[in-house]
């Protein structure tokens, strides 16, 4: 068994599972565990194309909007009522990061159809994309510049620029070479620039009751599962340093777009073994801390040297 990426601890198998997406497939893929640091990952190397045959079938966030269902039966919406009042999430906001200058410049790495972006240009950002999807390309580039690129792979077009944010909203899960995503975002961000990243929070106890059920599993499309203190060390490791750290994503996890995602997975791979009970989730998670509670971990940080 590999050890761990970010701690050096030995790896532990925790599931197999095939892709709910793609079902015909018979290819089973294989989560390892580091029990110390909480990093979890996709056992193997992938390539580019393997990686973009992932996202051939069924993948929706490229589109603009994802309209979510209304809850129908009454025990749904009291579920999703009761969680709702419990929800003291905080979602993205431009004026989270303070800011220095009047005009600041941001890059949203693996911008997607360029939600994040429209929100910072209404704030007065500079705001460039960068996406491989050609079609969420076209889509963003009503913000701003959008360019062809990955994070790990920054467009050429871009040279030494840097950025006073650098953004990866529910990207870094994504990349199929971690460390050199990170030294990228350190590239781009300016000497006394923030970079902001979220991800699923795989220290949630959504994600520990429902394994390869869970919304934000979604394998193998993402590779990689953080909590926020694995977050912390995959960012030291690439000499950044977390200032500030924030929870996002409760009342969403009972809502029906979730819980019905949540049965299509079920449906179409039949995992067994994980406690589905949606009632049992809120009782735990209702009133204990963030960590458990929230289905994302958004963090801050700088250069390590940065404000010493
Ligand atoms: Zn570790």
């Amino acid at each position: 068994m590999a050890t761990c990426l970010l701690c050096g601890m030995p790896m532990v198998f925790q599931f197999k599972v095939r892709d709910h997406l793609r079902p015909e497939m018979e290819t089973e893929y294989e989560v390892e565990l580091c029990r110390a640091c909480r990093y979890a990952r996709v056992v193997g190397e992938f390539t580019a194309d393997q990686v973009a045959s992932f996202y051939t079938s069924g993948y929706h966030t490229h589109e603009e909007t994802d309209a979510p269902a209304k809850p129908t039966l009454w025990l749904d919406r009291l579920l999703f009522h009761l969680a709702w009042r419990r929800d003291r999430g905080l979602d993205l906001a431009a004026n989270e990061v303070p800011r220095t200058k009047e005009h600041p410049a941001l890059c949203d790495v693996g911008c997607g159809a360029g939600l994040m972006m429209a929100k910072f240009k209404q704030a007065g950002y500079q705001v460039v994309g960068i996406e491989p999807d050609a079609a969420a390309r076209a889509i963003a580039s009503k913000n701003g510049e959008v360019l062809e690129g990955t994070a790990e792979t920054s467009p050429v077009a871009l040279g030494g620029r840097q950025f006073d944010v650098v953004l990866l909203s529910h990207v870094l899960e994504h990349c199929i070479d971690l460390v050199s995503a990170l030294r990228s975002v350190k590239r781009l961000l300016a000497a006394d620039g923030t970079a902001i990243l979220e991800v699923p929070n795989n220290g949630s106890v959504a994600a520990e009751m429902l394994g390869p059920e869970w919304f934000f599993a979604d394998i193998p499309r993402h590779l990689h599962f953080f909590t926020e203190g694995s977050l912390r060390a995959a960012l030291g490791m690439a000499g950044l340093r977390v200032t500030r750290t924030l929870y996002t994503g409760y009342a969403r996890q009972f809502s029906p777009e979730w819980l019905e995602g949540q049965q299509r997975i079920r449906a179409s791979i039949g995992t067994e073994g994980w406690n589905r009970n949606a009632w049992e989730l809120l009782a735990r998670t209702a009133f204990s801390g963030a960590p458990g509670k929230y289905d994302s971990v958004r963090v801050h940080a700088v250069h390590e040297d940065a404000g010493a």
